[in-house]
Parts: structure tokens; sequence; C-alpha cells
């Protein structure tokens, strides 16, 4: 994400906190500009480490619970990762992951190389299906 870009997301975020009676705290703030400026999809937990360096008050419930507001207000998303420790993505749109399977590492996949999925019809069985994110598994460059 470009500075700019990062600028106005948390331009953005700090409105819908407003809009929600919710203050910018530096504590929010700094796990949103954490997560924003990474593409590894972290952990709870790698989150905490980052920014409790940089701001050694912060608690890693706060973090936590600083998460949770970001995917409550569309500004993140939960990414269910097969060693089932939930990642977090700062990009929301539609898009699709590599798994390495031997080091675990998630990155992003160019969302245009991935043909259209339709959606299917899933209402038989009482589930309404909002999106899909496709994950390929494999192995990175790093463990090839
Ligand atoms: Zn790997
Ligand atoms: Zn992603």
């Amino acid at each position: 994400m470009k500075p700019t870009e990062r600028h106005d997301r948390l331009a953005s975020f700090e409105q819908e906190c407003r809009r929600r009676g919710l203050a910018l705290t530096v504590q929010r703030r700094t796990v949103f500009e954490e997560l924003a400026g990474r593409r590894d999809h972290p952990t709870a937990d790698q989150v905490y480490d980052a920014v409790h360096r940089r701001l050694p008050s912060l608690s890693r419930t706060t973090v936590y619970r600083v998460l949770e507001t970001l995917v409550e207000t569309g500004f993140a998303r939960k990414v269910h990762h097969p060693d089932a420790v939930v990642r977090f993505d700062p990009t929301t749109g539609r898009h699709h992951h590599l798994v390495c399977e031997s080091c675990g590492s998630l990155v992003d996949l160019d969302d245009s190389v991935v043909p259209r999925v339709p959606i299917p019809d899933a209402r038989g069985a009482g589930f309404r299906i909002r999106d899909y994110t496709v994950s390929f598994n494999g192995l990175c460059s790093s463990c090839h």
C-alpha cells in the first residue's frame, strides 16, 4: 500500500470510528497502521509482537480487541489459514491466496489470473454465500 493510500484509509477508518461513537485512540491507530502496512496476513500475536515494541503499554487483549473492531468496521478481514490460527488481512475486497505447505506463509495472488467462479446456489443447504476466496497450496520461493 502506498503511503497516500494508507493515509486515506486511516482517514476513512477515523471517520467510521467517529460515526460509531468510537474514538480513534492511539491504540486503534497503531494497530490499524501496523496491519495496513503488512502483506503477510499476520496473526493477532504477530501484530501484538510488532506494535508492542513501539507502544509497550499496549496489551495483548487490546490488540485482539482492536483487530476485532477493524473486522467489524470492514477495514480488515479474517483469513482462515489451514494451520487453524486466524490471520488478519487489510485487503477486504475479493482476492485469492497462495499458501505455502512448508512454512505456512500466506500471500495475495493477483486476482485477474483466477477465472471468475460462479457463486453456487446453496440455499438448499440453508446457507447464504457472501463471497469466496481461493487458496492455492504449494511451496513458496524459499521452500522449493
Ligand atoms: Zn514456504
Ligand atoms: Zn489477502
